[in-house]
């Protein structure tokens, strides 16, 4: 089992930061040795509708060991050799949100919890991702969740434990009608709840089958502003809110696809959550 160095190079700041209650999680983490992204990149991750703010440059070294080049801004990675797979879109507003690529419709998803050496899920890790899978099941969508939980990669989803004291995870979007394959979980994790860790795999596993912050573009987290639509799309889903009680543009802020959380999270889809992904899939 090689080392996962994932992540490893440079300054990171994963993408759930809530600086407006009291039990926020705060996993910034701010060390030297960060690259500045050339301008040319700084262009992309903004076409791709990705901050640039605090965006850097990481190397991913999957659990075969198999690394490539990428950029992460928040719990987002972009392959560089797919930033320009992405097609071009824009939406504006604070609702439930789409990338243009999608998983294909019907597939039956092999979710594998990994369980080897350093980069197992630890037991509550291992829930949340159970309740997680439960939560794609439970609703009407074309796709079956199959998971479990062994030392291989050999699925569609690898869902792996990164070590470290931060909490959150990171995913990638899908390509070629495929999620998202490689889910990194930071350590951290296993000082929250079975919900929280429910919460986090949830919203993960949303990233990897295409959808977006919900507040992408009016981030609720105050950890660098907001985020463009860009070539990766921010499609709005039909059926989700567009307006609230007030007639000031809506958020959904019960969503599981917030950018940020806290403590207190039960794990569980909003309503329009599940329109969204009901919709999609
Ligand atoms: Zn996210």
């Amino acid at each position: 089992m090689k080392k996962i160095k994932a992540l490893a190079l440079s300054a990171l700041v994963a993408g759930f930061v809530v600086s407006c209650q009291q039990d926020d999680v705060n996993n910034q983490e701010v060390t030297n040795a960060t690259v500045e992204l050339s301008k040319k990149h700084q262009l992309a991750v903004q076409a791709a509708g990705v901050n640039p703010n605090g965006a850097k440059y990481v190397t991913m070294q999957h659990l075969d060991g198999a690394s490539f080049d990428a950029i992460q801004s928040g719990d987002i990675i972009l392959a560089l050799d797919k930033l320009a797979e992405q097609a071009l879109a824009s939406d504006g507003d604070t609702k439930q949100y789409h990338t243009h690529n999608l998983v294909s419709q019907g597939r039956t998803i092999d979710v594998v919890g990994f369980t080897g050496g350093r980069n197992a899920l630890t037991q509550r890790m291992r829930t949340g991702l159970q309740w997680a899978v439960n939560n794609y099941n439970r609703i009407s969508t074309s796709l079956t969740f199959r998971l479990t939980f062994e030392a291989s990669e050999d699925a569609d989803m690898v869902v792996y434990n990164a070590g470290g004291t931060r909490a959150g995870g990171v995913a990638e979007f899908p390509s070629n009608g495929r999620p998202g394959k490689y889910i990194a979980i930071y350590g951290g994790m296993d000082n929250f709840s079975n919900n929280v860790n429910e919460h986090v795999m949830t919203h993960e596993m949303g990233h990897a089958l295409g959808l977006r912050h919900t507040d992408y573009a009016r981030r609720v987290c105050e950890d660098g502003g907001n985020e463009t639509a860009g070539i990766d799309g921010a499609i709005h889903i039909p059926g989700t809110p567009s307006v609230n009680q007030w007639g000031a543009p809506g958020l959904d802020t019960d969503s599981i696809m917030i950018s940020c959380f806290n403590s207190q999270v039960d794990g569980e889809f909003s309503e329009y959550d599940v329109v969204a992904l009901e919709y999609l899939y």
